[in-house]
């Protein structure tokens, strides 16, 4: 059993906190909103009002799940308790960007936090069951006391290397994800043009050259896989705004990196017009804003 403070209540982090309460953790949880706070609290966790407020006296883990970059800096930086114990092991679960988590892992370490940045791939749905894959930054020695943890709430866990490199994973993926998408939209679009149903181009594609997690685990198209957001009017799923915040990730890595990437570049130009005229949706959208003449 482990004493936890876990920072970020919302879509993900309830169902990740609530897991963490499961498997026997002891976890204080805190959010800038009372309402998750009383959720986690309804799901056995310990409510924290305020960090300013709370003794972290006895605890060994901090998992923080937060928007963006900005908010686990000002957390890391101004509201992270001041009597957490040195030792005290920093996991920061959000998608940030990849120099943020470097400098922030790096920070933590000289003050005595071994860090981790373990981003995940799944969504809300696998939060809450505990199936997330965890992609974690940091040295052999913060790797290893995150581990026990990140198992409670995920099924796969991979050192990526060192700080950062969590979220270069994540980002490197979700931009393979972005082009992968777009392209098998473009397929079905182009065979229903050209005379054949989705589903006999799935059962074609699916097992020929085509193949992708777009198409057999998410197919855009509405029919052959159908826990698919395509069968429920693209409701998300994962969020064209959510994809676009990864692809805007991969595009300014790209530039501190000195990458190319000019499919990554394209698909972000495309999913900026997808939040533009569709931002409720599933990234999936790409399939009906093509019929309709929406992307050029
Ligand atoms: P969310 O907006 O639902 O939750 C974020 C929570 O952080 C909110 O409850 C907010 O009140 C809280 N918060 C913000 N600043 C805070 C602070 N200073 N102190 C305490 N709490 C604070 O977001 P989410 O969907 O849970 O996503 C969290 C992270 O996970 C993001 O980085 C996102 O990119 C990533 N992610 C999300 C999904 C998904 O499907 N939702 C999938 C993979 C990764």
């Amino acid at each position: 059993m482990t004493n936890i403070l876990f920072i970020g209540l919302g879509n993900m982090g309830s169902g990740m906190c609530a897991n963490l309460v499961k498997a026997g953790h002891e976890v204080h949880a805190f959010d800038l909103s009372a309402e998750a706070v009383a959720r986690a609290e309804a799901a056995g966790a310990k409510a924290v009002s305020t960090l300013e407020g709370f003794d972290a006296s006895g605890i060994e883990a901090v998992v923080t799940m937060l928007p963006a970059g900005k908010h686990v800096t000002k957390v890391y930086l101004e509201d992270m308790p001041q009597s957490t114990p040195k030792g005290t092991v920093m996991i920061d679960c959000s998608t940030i960007d990849v120099e943020t988590a470097r400098e922030l892992g790096k920070g933590a370490t000289e003050r005595g936090f071994p860090a981790v940045d373990a981003p995940v791939s799944g969504g809300t749905a696998a939060a809450e069951a505990g199936t997330l894959t965890f992609m974690v930054g940091g040295t052999e020695e913060a790797f290893g006391l995150a581990k026990p943890i990140l198992e409670a709430m995920g099924k796969k866990i991979f050192h990526a290397g060192g700080s950062g490199n969590g979220q270069a994973a994540k980002i490197a993926n979700n931009m393979l994800l972005a082009i992968s998408m777009i392209g098998t939209c473009e397929a079905f679009h182009l065979a229903e043009k050209l005379g054949l149903d989705a589903q006999t181009f799935f059962d074609i594609s699916s097992n020929a050259s085509g193949q992708s997690w777009s198409m057999t685990s998410y197919c855009p198209a509405a029919g052959p896989v159908p826990a698919a957001p395509s069968n429920r009017d693209y409701k998300p799923g994962f969020a064209v705004p959510m994809m676009l915040k990864d692809l805007g990730l991969a595009a300014e890595a790209a530039g501190t990196s000195g990458s190319s990437i000019p499919l990554g570049e394209h698909a972000k130009a495309i999913y900026e017009r997808a939040a533009k005229l569709h931002g409720e949706k599933d990234f999936s959208v790409i399939l009906p804003m093509l019929n309709a003449g929406e992307v050029e």
